[in-house]
C-alpha cells in the first residue's frame, strides 16, 4: 500500500514525510484492518513532523482522524463494510489508577494513534476495534474526520474549562478546532469571543456568529467566563488568563507550547482564576461529541490534500493558511 512515512523528523519546509510503498498491515489480536476513506491533519502531526515531540519509532505513519471501512474479519458487533472512525487514543492498559477511575485519557500506558504506532496518512491502517468509535450515517467521510480530534478535544476544553450555557467565552486562535467549538457553543447560546491571527481566520469566526472578533494580541471588551487557548504559545495563556473575570478557567487545548512566559501573579492568578491544561480524550467525550455534531447539524468547513500532498497540508496547518480542517484523501 501507499503511506506517508517519517524516517526522520525536520522542518516541514524540507518536506520530510516521503511516500513510500510499504507492506499492509497484519491486524494483531482485537485488531481490525481498516481501508482509509479519509484522515484529517491536525497540529500535534505537525509537533511530530518537525520532532518538537520525541520520535517513539524509526519510522512513522502519522495521522490520528481516520475514517475507514472496516475491510476483514471483525470481532464484537463491527461487520466488514462498517465506517468507524479512529482518533489520537488508540488505545490505554485498562488497569492503571486512571483507567479504573474514569480518567483512561490520563492512561499512564496509552496508545496514540499516528504517534506510537502507525497511523492513516495510508491506504490502509490497523485499530483496536473497542477504541473505534461507529460514525452516524450522516456525516460523510470527509465531514466526520476533522471531528475524531479537532471537534472531540475541541468538545473536551468545553468541558474542561467548565462552559456553562449561556456563559460568556473566549477562543485564543481559530483553526480546525476552534471553528467546531464554535458551532457548539452557539447551540449552548454562550456569546463567544474570538482573538486570532489572520484576516481570513477573523472573517471565519465572524460569519460563524462570533459576538466580538480581535486580533491576536487583543483582548476582549468584556470579562469572560471562560477561555480555551489553541495557539501553540505561553503569550496567549497570558492574554487568556488577562481577560478573565474573578473564578474564570482558561483551558489550553495544545499538546506542546513555546514556552510559558513570567507573568504577575497578584493581577492575574490570584482571585481562584485557573489555568488548566487538556490533554488527550476519553471514548466518552467522542461518543458524546459525535451525538452533538449530529444533532446540531455540524459541518466542518475542509480543504482536501492527496496522500502525496501530505507536506504542503501541514505547512498550510503551520502557516495557518486553512480556514477550517485539512483533510487527506488517499
Ligand atoms: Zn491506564
Ligand atoms: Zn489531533
Amino acid at each position: 500500500m501507499k503511506a506517508a512515512v517519517l524516517s526522520s523528523p525536520g522542518r516541514i519546509a524540507d518536506r520530510p514525510l516521503r511516500i513510500e510503498e510499504v507492506p499492509l498491515p497484519t491486524p494483531a489480536a482485537g485488531q481490525i484492518l481498516l481501508r482509509v476513506q479519509a484522515c484529517g491533519v491536525c497540529r500535534t502531526d505537525l509537533h511530530i513532523v518537525e520532532g518538537e515531540l520525541p520520535p517513539l519509532h524509526p519510522a512513522l505513519i502519522p495521522g490520528h482522524q481516520i475514517v475507514g471501512e472496516v475491510a476483514g474479519p471483525a470481532p464484537n458487533e463491527l461487520l466488514a463494510g462498517t465506517r468507524v472512525g479512529v482518533s489520537w487514543l488508540g488505545g490505554t492498559d485498562g488497569s492503571c489508577w486512571y483507567c479504573r477511575n474514569n480518567f483512561e485519557n490520563l492512561c499512564n500506558s496509552p496508545t496514540f494513534t499516528g504517534y506510537s504506532v502507525n497511523g492513516g496518512y495510508a491506504e490502509f491502517a490497523v485499530a483496536r476495534s473497542d477504541f473505534v468509535v461507529p460514525l452516524p450515517s450522516a456525516l460523510d467521510a470527509l465531514q466526520a474526520a476533522p471531528l475524531l480530534c479537532a471537534g472531540i478535544i475541541g468538545f473536551r476544553s468545553l468541558r474542561v474549562a467548565g462552559v456553562e450555557p449561556g456563559e460568556r467565552v473566549g477562543l485564543f486562535g481559530f483553526g480546525a478546532s476552534a471553528h467546531l467549538a464554535i458551532e457548539v457553543l452557539n447551540a449552548w447560546r454562550c456569546e463567544v469571543y474570538v482573538s486570532t491571527r489572520g484576516a481570513s481566520h477573523r472573517q471565519l469566526a465572524d460569519s460563524l456568529g462570533a459576538k466580538w472578533v480581535g486580533s491576536e494580541v487583543e483582548k476582549p471588551p468584556v470579562e469572560l467566563d471562560r477561555a480555551i487557548t489553541f495557539a501553540p504559545s505561553g503569550d496567549v495563556v497570558v492574554t487568556a488568563l488577562a481577560s478573565l473575570r474573578k473564578g474564570g478557567v482558561v483551558a489550553i487545548n495544545a499538546i506542546h507550547l513555546d514556552r510559558m512566559p513570567e507573568f504577575d501573579y497578584d493581577r492575574l492568578l490570584w482571585g481562584e482564576r485557573q489555568i488548566r491544561s487538556v490533554a488527550n480524550m476519553t471514548r466518552a467525550d467522542a461518543r458524546d461529541f459525535l451525538k452533538v455534531a449530529v444533532d446540531i447539524g455540524l459541518r466542518p468547513r475542509v480543504t482536501t490534500f492527496a496522500l502525496d500532498q501530505v507536506n504542503e497540508a501541514l505547512a498550510a496547518i503551520k502557516s495557518d493558511a486553512i480556514d477550517g480542517a485539512a483533510v487527506i484523501i488517499p
